[in-house]
C-alpha cells in the first residue's frame, strides 16, 4: 500500500482554522479592534458596511509594524505578544494565538496600512485568500489600518450561513460595546454606512457607560468598589427599581477583558437577593483586576470564558461587595469621587419637593365581592361587562354545589356517541356557554364529546399574534391618539433598531412624532396596547431581536407580532371573568391555527368522555 498522509497547503490549513476563529463579520470586528488596543492605540475607528458584510475597517494610531513584521503578521501563529508558554500566565495582552490575521487573510480580501511613528514610509499590503496580491512603500500616518472586504467570498457556503443585516450588525454592537467598555480612556467611534452611531471620547468610565448606553443611565448606576489580595472589584450596578426584563446590558470585565461567567452573574444575582421582581434582570458593569497568573484564558478558543483559580473566593467577595453598595445607596447618599460633576442631578431638581399625591376613592367598591376588575384586553367586545355570578369559578363550585348540579349532571350524563375524531369548531360554539377557568391558568369548557381545556397565556398570545400580523401586512390597525405623547428613551443602537422596524411597527398601530438620537415620541398606540405597556412592548422587542428570534422565523414582522404577541397576551396568574373566558375561547377558535400558539406550543388539549370513563373504570 503507498502512504496516503499528506500536509494540508497553508492557504488550506488557515481555512480551516479560520472556521474557528471567523464565525461572522462581528468576529473580524472583534479580532481588529483588540489588535488595535494591543498595539496601544488611544484613537480607534471603526468603519464597517452593510453589517460587515462589505466592509470591516479598523484604523488606529498605535505603534504600526515594520516592513517585516507586515508580512509576517499574516503566517499562522505568528505573534510578537508571547514567546514561550509561560508566558501564557503573565498575560497583559488581548491575543496571544497569532491566528486572526491569518485566518481573516484566508477568507476575505484584505488591505493593510501601516507605518511605525519613527519611520518615513509605511507598508501597503493587499491579500486575498491568503495570497497576496501586492505589497507597496507608501506614504501612510502613524498607525495601522486593516480594510476586510467581502468576508467568505471563497466559503459560499459560510457566506449563505449569515443571518439578517439586522442580527449581524446586532452581534457587532456587541463586540464594540464590550471592547469600548472595557478602555474607556481609548477613543472609539463607529461608522455604519456612513453615518456616526457612537462617538465616546475618553473618559471616566462611568461616563463611558452613559454615552455608551444614553444618557438616562447615570441615575440608574450604583458605584461599586472593593479592594481585597485577590481582586480588585470596580464598576457599577443598576438600582434595583432599574432591573428590565432581558439580560441586555450585564457586563463582566477581567483584566480588560469581557467574559462570561454564570458563576459569576449567580454571584450578582444573589447581591440583589430580595431587592427584584420575579424574573427582574439588573444592569451591571463590573470590572476584575486578578493577577494574571490566577487565571486561564485558554480554556475557550473564542476566549470569552475563562477559569479563575479561587472562583468561590471571588463568588463571595463579588455578591458582598454589590450587597454592601446596593445596601449603602438605600440609606446614604453614595461618595463617589469619579463622578463627572456634569452628570449630577442639578441642584433645583433635588431641592423641589415632590408633587403631593392625590387620593381616589371608587364609590363603588365593595370589600366583600369576590369579582375583580374586569381585564381590559376582552373588553373590546361589543357585549357589555357582565357581573359574574358566584359559582362562576371552579373553587365556587365546591362551596355552594347546589345551582349548578344540574347543568353538571347534564354535561356528565349527555350520552353522545363519541367521535373519535378531534371536535371541530361548531361543537365548541354549541357548547361555549359554559366556562370555568381553573388555577387562574386553564379555562375548562364542556364540549358535545367531552370537554377541552384551554391553556389561557397561550391561547391568548395566539389570538393577538393573528390579529398583529394581519394588522402589519394588511395596514389596517387603528391606533389610539395619546393625549400627553410619551418620550421614550433609547440606546443608540436601539434607536437604530426602531428606525428599522419603524414602518412595521407603525402598520401595527404606533405613531411616531419624532425620531431622535436616543428618543422617540410617541402619540398614538396600538388599541390593545396601554401607555404604562408601550415601553415594555418594544423593550421586549428590542430584546428579541437581540436574542435573534429572527434568526428561526425569517421575516421581521412575524418577530414583532410574536414579540407584541408575548408581552401583551394575559398571564397565567391572571383572573378572568366568564365573559373574558368565552371571549378567549371563541377567538381561540377563530383563529387560523389554533391548536398551536405563536411558539409551537399547545394552546388546549381535548379530553373525550370516553377518556373520563376509562379513569373512572380503573
Ligand atoms: P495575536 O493578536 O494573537 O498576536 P494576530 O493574528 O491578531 O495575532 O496578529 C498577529 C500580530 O500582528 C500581532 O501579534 C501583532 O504583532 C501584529 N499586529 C496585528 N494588528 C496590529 C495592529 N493594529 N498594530 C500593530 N501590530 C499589529
Ligand atoms: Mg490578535
Amino acid at each position: 500500500m503507498p502512504s496516503i498522509i499528506q500536509l494540508l497547503p497553508d492557504h488550506v490549513a488557515n481555512q480551516i482554522a479560520a472556521g474557528e476563529v471567523v464565525q461572522r463579520p462581528a468576529s473580524v470586528v472583534k479580532e481588529l479592534l483588540e489588535n488595535a488596543v494591543d498595539a496601544g492605540a488611544s484613537d480607534i475607528k471603526l468603519i464597517i458596511k452593510d453589517a460587515g458584510k462589505s466592509l470591516v475597517q479598523v484604523i488606529d494610531n498605535g505603534k504600526g509594524m515594520s516592513v517585516t513584521d507586515a508580512r509576517m503578521c499574516f503566517e499562522r501563529h505568528a505573534t510578537s505578544k508571547i514567546r514561550q508558554a509561560e508566558d501564557l500566565f503573565s498575560l497583559h495582552t488581548k491575543g496571544f494565538r497569532g491566528e486572526a490575521l491569518a485566518s481573516i487573510a484566508a477568507i476575505a480580501h484584505v488591505e493593510m496600512k501601516t507605518k511605525q511613528d519613527q519611520e518615513e514610509l509605511g507598508t501597503h499590503i493587499v491579500i486575498e485568500g491568503s495570497k497576496f496580491v501586492s505589497q507597496d512603500v507608501a506614504v501612510l500616518p502613524k498607525g495601522t489600518s486593516f480594510g476586510v472586504k467581502n468576508l467568505f467570498f471563497n466559503i459560499p457556503a459560510r457566506r449563505n450561513f449569515l443571518k439578517s443585516d439586522t442580527v449581524e450588525y446586532r452581534h457587532i454592537i456587541d463586540e464594540f460595546q464590550r471592547v469600548a467598555l472595557a478602555h474607556p480612556k481609548i477613543y472609539f467611534t463607529f461608522f455604519h454606512n456612513g453615518s456616526e452611531m457612537f462617538n465616546l471620547p475618553p473618559s471616566s468610565l462611568r461616563q463611558r457607560i452613559v454615552n455608551v448606553f444614553s444618557g438616562k443611565t447615570n441615575e440608574k448606576l450604583v458605584p461599586v468598589n472593593e479592594e481585597t489580595e485577590i481582586v480588585n472589584i470596580q464598576g457599577f450596578v443598576c438600582k434595583p427599581e432599574f432591573a428590565k426584563k432581558n439580560r441586555g446590558e450585564q457586563f463582566f470585565f477581567v483584566n480588560d477583558r469581557f467574559i462570561k461567567s454564570g458563576y459569576l452573574h449567580h454571584a450578582v444575582m444573589a447581591a440583589y437577593d430580595g431587592l427584584l421582581k420575579d424574573g427582574a434582570q439588573p444592569s451591571y458593569f463590573i470590572y476584575l483586576q486578578v493577577p494574571p497568573n490566577t487565571i486561564d484564558i485558554n480554556i475557550h478558543p473564542t476566549k470569552t470564558e475563562i477559569k479563575f483559580d479561587d472562583e468561590s473566593a471571588l463568588y463571595a467577595i463579588l455578591r458582598a461587595s454589590i450587597k454592601h453598595s446596593l445596601g449603602q445607596f438605600n440609606v446614604a447618599p453614595v461618595l463617589d469621587f469619579e463622578r463627572d460633576a456634569n452628570l449630577d442631578t442639578p441642584y433645583h431638581y433635588k431641592d423641589l419637593e415632590g408633587a403631593t399625591p392625590t387620593i381616589q376613592v371608587d364609590g363603588s367598591f365593595n370589600p366583600f365581592s369576590e369579582e375583580e376588575k374586569p381585564n381590559k384586553h376582552f373588553t373590546n367586545t361589543n357585549s357589555s361587562y357582565r357581573r359574574p355570578e358566584s359559582t362562576s369559578n371552579w373553587e365556587s363550585l365546591y362551596l355552594g354545589l347546589k345551582q349548578d348540579s344540574e347543568e353538571i349532571d347534564t354535561m356528565t350524563f349527555e350520552n353522545e356517541t363519541v367521535t373519535s375524531s378531534l371536535f371541530n369548531n361548531d361543537e365548541v360554539e354549541q357548547a361555549v356557554h359554559k366556562t370555568y377557568q381553573i388555577h387562574k391558568k386553564y379555562i375548562v369548557n364542556p364540549i358535545k364529546s367531552g370537554m377541552i381545556i384551554v391553556d389561557q397565556q397561550r391561547a391568548h398570545q395566539r389570538i393577538l399574534y393573528e390579529q398583529f400580523l394581519t394588522n402589519i401586512t394588511v395596514h389596517l390597525a387603528s391606533s389610539q391618539q395619546l393625549l400627553f405623547p410619551l418620550h421614550l428613551y433609547f440606546s443608540n443602537d436601539e434607536m437604530q433598531l426602531i428606525s428599522e422596524l419603524k414602518p412595521s411597527l407603525t402598520n401595527t398601530g404606533f405613531v411616531f412624532e419624532e425620531t431622535n438620537d436616543d428618543s422617540v415620541v410617541i402619540s398614538g398606540l396600538p388599541v390593545n396596547v396601554s401607555e404604562s405597556e408601550a415601553s415594555i412592548v418594544l423593550e421586549q422587542l428590542l430584546s428579541d431581536l437581540h436574542n435573534g428570534i429572527p434568526e428561526s422565523s425569517f421575516s421581521q414582522n412575524d418577530t414583532i407580532a410574536k414579540s407584541m404577541a408575548r408581552s401583551l397576551a394575559v398571564k397565567t396568574g391572571t383572573y378572568l371573568t366568564e365573559k373574558e373566558q368565552e371571549n378567549l375561547v371563541n377567538g381561540l377558535f377563530a383563529c387560523k391555527d389554533p391548536n398551536v400558539s405563536p411558539f409551537q406550543k399547545p394552546t388546549f388539549i381535548t379530553m373525550r368522555v370516553e377518556d373520563l370513563d376509562k379513569k373512572f373504570a380503573l
